[in-house]
């Protein structure tokens, strides 16, 4: 399946509508104008991929609503050649949306089924990101530290393993709380062990779980 005029037209529509609701980043809005989201969402679904909802995946995970992907990416203020870790591949849309930005990702995906899906997606569309199969919650020491890291999946609490894979001036996005609601939490990396907490509202998503395997 290719990109078409048609899924072009829905994109635009969708990035007035992310625009009416207040994201104000152009280079986020752009982005989302770009990746043809409805390639990380079954074929059969073209009707879904542009409007402003999220959308199962397989394994009991979700893509998340265009909104959302837009609003973590702006707090994340992500500028070219930053290095950005994502905890949560899932479908790799995140991941494309930052590549296109011109950051160099670096994701990671608890789900092997996921993992591999994600990484042919972008690969068949040519977006370049760096793919882990493992659990989130220990980072990527080795490839740090990151301008930012976003995490697109409830975690309980703010992963301190991730804080310390931080650069100073960096910044983590990261919903924050019960598996029934959490707080968007921005965290600024002030100086080298400062950090700096702000909240942005409220947000539903997929538990961030310990260890790897399919176990939801
Ligand atoms: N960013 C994704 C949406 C992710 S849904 C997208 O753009 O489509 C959340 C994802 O986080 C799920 O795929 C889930 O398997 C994954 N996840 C949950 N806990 C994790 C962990 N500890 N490490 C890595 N991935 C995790």
């Amino acid at each position: 399946m290719t990109d078409t005029f048609e899924a072009k037209g829905m994109r635009k529509k969708l990035v007035d509508e992310l625009r009416r609701k207040g994201i104000s980043d152009e280079d986020v809005l752009s982005a989302v104008g770009t990746v043809p989201r409805h390639l990380f969402m079954d074929p059969a679904f073209l009707s879904h991929a542009y409007v402003d909802k999220a959308f199962p995946l397989t394994s009991g995970q979700t893509i998340s609503q265009p909104y959302t992907v837009a609003f973590q990416t702006s707090l994340l203020k992500v500028r070219k050649r930053d290095k950005i870790l994502e905890i949560g591949t899932g479908s790799g849309y995140q991941a494309a949306i930052l590549a296109v930005m011109g950051a160099r990702v670096f994701t990671i995906e608890r789900h092997r089924d996921l993992f591999y899906k994600a990484q042919q997606t972008l690969e068949s569309i040519g977006y370049s990101a760096d793919f882990f199969f493992g659990d989130g919650y220990e980072g990527k020491p080795q490839y740090g530290p990151f301008d930012g890291i976003v995490i697109t999946a409830a975690a309980p609490e703010v992963p301190l393993k991730l804080l310390q894979q931080l650069k100073a001036g960096g910044r983590m996005v990261v919903p924050v709380g019960s598996s029934n609601s959490q707080i968007m939490t921005l965290v600024e990396k002030t100086g080298d062990d400062t950090f700096e907490y702000t909240s942005h509202g409220n947000f539903v998503f997929v538990p961030m779980l310990k260890g790897i395997g399919n176990v939801k």
